[in-house]
């Protein structure tokens, strides 16, 4: 379905309905010289996990959900629910758009969790602190068992999945020196499983480009290439070596706590949008300061 067009999608403000429940995008504005490839902005994942938390910002989800689809585009329901075969309903339905943010959300707070040497964060993160789309998540140690049934979305649907791993016989009595380390694989298993699972219409694909061969990736809805960059950033949070010669690392924005893309360490706030040189996390930051009075 997606080509060598589907490549490059454009980045200028598009309208953007709430009808209905479904967000509905207007027809395409002429984008010349603004353009951008998706897979290039690495920090798209944060852009619309941004929408969760909207509210630590004072702004309604959708709210949110209205700006990051006037600034990037539809999310692509239409296309998934086709691809399942099921029935399109003209735009991206507000839940599953939520859903997917709080999914996205959640891999990027585990991303941040899986800090080497930091796994009794990690356990505490999937036991006790991790709040996803809805319901309460369970994760405990039982049976020699890892589980945790998780509210995620997976293409164009959403609801809750079970994850369990099994913890090698041999260690079942003695599970907690091993804990650390088999809470991380249970962790990264998620992740993996995640990513994969919506990720389907991602593909790579070679083009003649000037007498050179290039590749590059396609995809068939936005939301997958979100996942896909979750993956990426997941692969290089869990290098083994990430500490040596590593550029970037994930942090937490000051203000909504969403995790970025950090490539130097000034870098307090959400990156600013595509298309954008101000932070709009660090903007809300600098007018609370202003407002607040002095004492
Ligand atoms: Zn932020």
């Amino acid at each position: 379905m997606a080509g060598i067009d589907q490549v490059m999608l454009a980045v200028q403000p598009k309208e953007v309905v709430l009808k209905g429940n479904i967000l509905r995008v207007g027809p395409l504005q002429s984008a010349i010289g603004a353009r951008f490839d998706p897979f290039k902005s690495e920090n798209l994942p944060n852009a619309f996990a941004r929408i969760d938390k909207a509210r630590a910002r004072g702004e309604t989800p959708e709210k949110a959900a209205i700006s990051f689809e006037s600034r990037y585009g539809a999310l692509g329901y239409h296309t998934l629910v086709m691809r399942a075969g099921g029935k399109p309903v003209g735009g991206d339905p507000l839940d599953w758009v939520l859903a997917h943010a709080g999914a996205v959300r959640f891999a990027l707070d585990l991303i941040m969790a899986l800090d080497p040497g930091n796994n009794e964060i990690l356990a505490d993160f999937l036991k006790d602190r991790a709040r996803y789309v809805k319901g309460t998540p369970t994760c405990d140690w039982e049976d020699d068992n890892l589980y945790g049934s998780f509210d995620v979305a997976i293409g164009a649907s959403y609801g809750p999945h079970w994850f369990s791993r099994q913890i090698p016989p041999i260690l079942g009595d003695r599970v907690e020196p091993v804990k650390g380390e088999l809470v991380r694989s249970f962790a990264i298993a998620i992740l993996a499983y995640l990513v994969t699972a919506n990720t389907e219409g991602v593909r790579y694909c070679f083009r003649e480009d000037g007498g050179r061969m290039t590749a590059y990736r396609s995809w068939d809805a936005l939301i997958e290439v979100i996942w896909a960059l979750v993956g990426d950033m997941a692969v290089s949070a869990t290098e083994q070596d990430k500490r040596k010669g590593k550029l970037a690392h994930i942090r937490g924005c000051a203000l909504c706590h969403t995790p970025f893309l950090a490539h130097h360490g000034r870098e307090r706030y959400c990156p600013p949008p595509e298309g954008s040189k101000e932070s709009l996390c660090g903007r809300t930051a600098r007018m609370r300061k202003l407002r607040k009075p002095r004492s």
